[in-house]
């Protein structure tokens, strides 16, 4: 992480887990675990039935709550889905797009990430944007290639005082939720190699200004290892975000590493 020019942030991904009551009880066990300072940006990205319980829940403890996903039209005939307006409107500030299980079971491709990421922009709100490689590309040693190309596509047509607002997560599909986390030197070449593009893109300002998280199996035990990297600056967790001490746990080791 590189506290100087980019915020460290530490996001959870709740996917569906958790009852509105269940959100409440996490509140309550977390909130005497925080830091007392502020240590990161730390967000947890909850079922969007769930946000506004959420948000009164953690009222005060300096966490922000996010979304999981968005519709990219602004409203209409899009049963059960949700517009970035309606989330902006409830106070969101963070909303995931493009999470590989999004991709995997619902259909979302580079091309309607894109249209996400377009809309959540354009409503004010911040993408945090999924990109990962399969095992099967990795084995095929195309990584680079495909993440470039996920990424171009996703900021499609964003402007370098949008791309400000951005922050990408790199999450290798074969990590998720496997208990298998990259190496801290492989996240590391992977977001170096994002920041790169992002540079190629619009300029060196810009792309030191972008936030780059790691996402795949990230607990207590690794976080600091990867967290310690020049290019990774922060996670985006799902299994560990739902205990409360570990959540904590991960918010005070983000700190731990920015001081060192
Ligand atoms: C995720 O859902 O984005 C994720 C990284 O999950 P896990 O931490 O459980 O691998």
């Amino acid at each position: 992480m590189n506290r100087k020019y980019r915020k460290t942030i530490i996001a959870g991904n709740w996917k569906m887990n958790k009852t509105a009551s269940e959100t409440v009880a996490f509140a309550n066990e977390i909130k005497p675990l925080l830091p007392k300072t502020r240590a990161c940006e730390a967000v947890l990205c909850v079922p969007a039935l769930n946000i506004t319980t959420a948000q009164k829940a953690l009222k005060g403890c300096r966490i922000s709550v996010g979304a999981q996903t968005l519709h990219y039209e602004k409203s209409g005939a899009f049963t059960g889905e949700i517009s970035a307006d309606m989330l902006d409107d409830l106070g969101v500030k963070y909303v995931i797009i493009g999470h590989s299980e999004r991709r995997e079971y619902y259909g979302e491709t580079d091309a309607t990430v894109n249209r996400k990421v377009l809309a959540a922009l354009a409503a004010g709100l911040t993408p945090i944007v999924c990109v990962g490689e399969s095992l099967d590309q990795r084995m095929l040693g195309v990584e680079k290639e495909l993440l470039a190309y996920q990424l171009m596509t996703a900021i499609s047509g964003v402007s370098a005082e949008d791309m400000k607002r951005i922050v990408i997560a790199y999450e290798p599909v074969w990590a998720i939720g496997t208990g298998k986390t990259a190496t801290s030197e492989q996240a590391q070449e992977v977001c170096e190699h994002i920041r790169a593009c992002i540079r190629k893109k619009y300029d060196a300002r810009i792309a030191r200004g972008v936030s780059i998280l790691y996402g795949g199996s990230m607990n207590v035990k690794n976080a600091a290892e990867l967290l310690k990297m020049p290019d990774i600056d922060g996670g985006l967790i799902g299994g560990a975000s739902l205990k409360p001490a570990d959540f904590a746990q991960l918010i005070e080791i983000s700190a731990q590493v920015e001081n060192e």
